[in-house]
């Protein structure tokens, strides 16, 4: 926060999009676009509902087999 004592302005470096790394533009911050803001919305929502879908299968298949 201190860092700069000679009086000049740090030039604050641009916020990457998450998504993509380009740029984020204000109307979408921190993100590029509202393409890259409903991915990285995605990623979020399928983190959040991570089903083990596969391993469930698995137990049914061993189920069914007995
Ligand atoms: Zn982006």
């Amino acid at each position: 926060m201190s860092e700069g004592t000679t009086g000049k302005k740090a030039v604050k470096p641009a916020p990457r999009c998450p998504t993509c790394g380009k740029p984020a533009v204000p109307d979408f911050k921190p993100f590029c676009s509202a393409r890259c803001r409903d991915v990285d919305l995605g990623r979020w929502l399928e983190g959040a509902y991570a089903i083990p879908a596969v391993e469930a299968d698995e137990d049914e298949d061993d189920e069914g087999r007995y």
